[in-house]
């Protein structure tokens, strides 16, 4: 499905694992302060001024990736981009990664290249060094592993512990996204397996394939934050789905929360697609993941700050934990929130 761009393959072990490395670090610019070592020396030096925040996620060929249709790129891309969000979702500034790799030799220079193009490019959107990381033989397959370092003010740190009861319940941006982009993606595939000579025809469906394939971190929200001098006081990123990181939150929390089904922020063409693949969008929003969103609580005393900013949507609020976790439906009922299950509630109307 994506054309080989790149027709030329040089072996990795024509180069050996220094000259990859050199190769695919080659014109790195350190741009942050706290960067006193990057790549080269046994170890990188850094030196925050505040709390140090680290974070690590790995993604697996097969497991959480299928290079049929995920350019290395965007792959690089978003391999950094999982990282940065779990940093902002501390309410942190993220300043550094490293980024560790083993590659098959089904994967040439020109591959790995590929990747890292994309991982610079995060890296240069975001503001963060890439101070080193490790390259190493696979024999299945590609694994990227990266970890990304940020900094904050210890007391500013947001932790999932942190709800109070009445706290309101708020979302960045829009859901669902990002799982649709996939439905879309897998039926594409299997279309051009079909016949190599459909060409997929997915302008439609420009968004949600850009949420799935490029996701942003929201790197604004934390800014935007601290510019209207609002501290949330619990914060999660939206890496599974909405239900799970709400229950995330109130397990860490002890507390309840309610939220209501018309307050969940949809784009358009995610209605659209739900639609035409007979899906409920609530319930993708619930539970489709990947939309690397930030939902976090805020005291109602800070409610008129942040009242109307497009950006933000308050969907709910925290109760006592004897309140448990509910969704109000459209319709007034009261569903029980649970991280799986949500199909259900849809198709039998519970
Ligand atoms: P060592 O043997 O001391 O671990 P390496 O040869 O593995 O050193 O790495 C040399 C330098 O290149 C180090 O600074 C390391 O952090 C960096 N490095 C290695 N692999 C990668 C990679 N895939 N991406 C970024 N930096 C890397
Ligand atoms: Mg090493």
């Amino acid at each position: 499905m994506i054309e080989d761009k790149n027709p030329q393959r040089t072996p990795v072990e024509q180069l050996g694992e220094f000259g990859l490395i050199d190769h695919i670090t080659q014109n790195l610019e350190i741009g942050n302060e706290s960067t006193l070592t990057g790549i080269g020396d046994d170890a990188a030096v850094i030196h925050h001024n505040e709390a140090t925040v680290i974070t690590t996620d790995m993604l697996v060929e097969g497991v959480h990736f299928d290079l049929s249709y995920v350019p290395l790129k965007h792959l690089g891309y978003k391999a950094v981009i999982v990282n940065l969000s779990d940093v902002y979702a501390m309410n942190a500034v993220a300043k550094q990664i490293t980024v560790s790799i083993a590659i098959s030799n089904r994967f040439p220079v020109e591959a790995v290249q590929e990747l890292y193009e994309g991982v610079k490019l995060a890296c240069k959107i975001y503001g963060v060094d890439l101070i080193g990381g490790d390259t190493t033989a696979s024999t299945s397959g590609l694994i990227i592993s990266i970890t990304a370092l940020g900094e904050q003010k210890k007391e500013d740190i947001a932790k999932r512990s942190g709800v109070q009861d009445g706290d309101l319940l708020v979302v960045s941006g829009d859901l669902g996204a990002a799982y649709m982009g996939l439905q879309i993606l897998e039926r594409e595939k299997a279309v051009f397996k079909e016949n190599p000579q459909n060409q997929p025809d997915i302008e439609a469906y420009t968004y949600l394939i850009e949420r799935q394939l490029k996701p942003e971190a929201r790197k604004d929200i934390p800014e935007l934050l601290r510019k209207l001098d609002v501290k949330p006081t619990a914060m999660i990123d939206l890496s599974d789905g909405l239900s799970s990181e709400i229950i995330h939150l109130c397990k860490s929390s002890e507390v309840g929360m309610t939220i209501y089904e018309e307050k969940i922020p949809l784009d358009p063409t995610v209605i659209n697609a739900c639609e035409e693949f007979n899906l409920d969008s609530t319930t993708i929003a619930l539970s489709g993941g990947e939309d690397y969103e930030l939902l976090f609580t805020i005291s109602q005393n800070d409610y008129e700050k942040i009242k109307g900013n497009p950006n933000l949507t308050v969907i709910g609020h925290a109760l006592p934990a004897s309140s448990g976790m509910h969704l109000v439906t459209r319709g007034g009922e009261q569903v029980e929130i649970k991280a799986l299950g949500w199909n259900s509630f849809n198709e039998t109307g519970e």
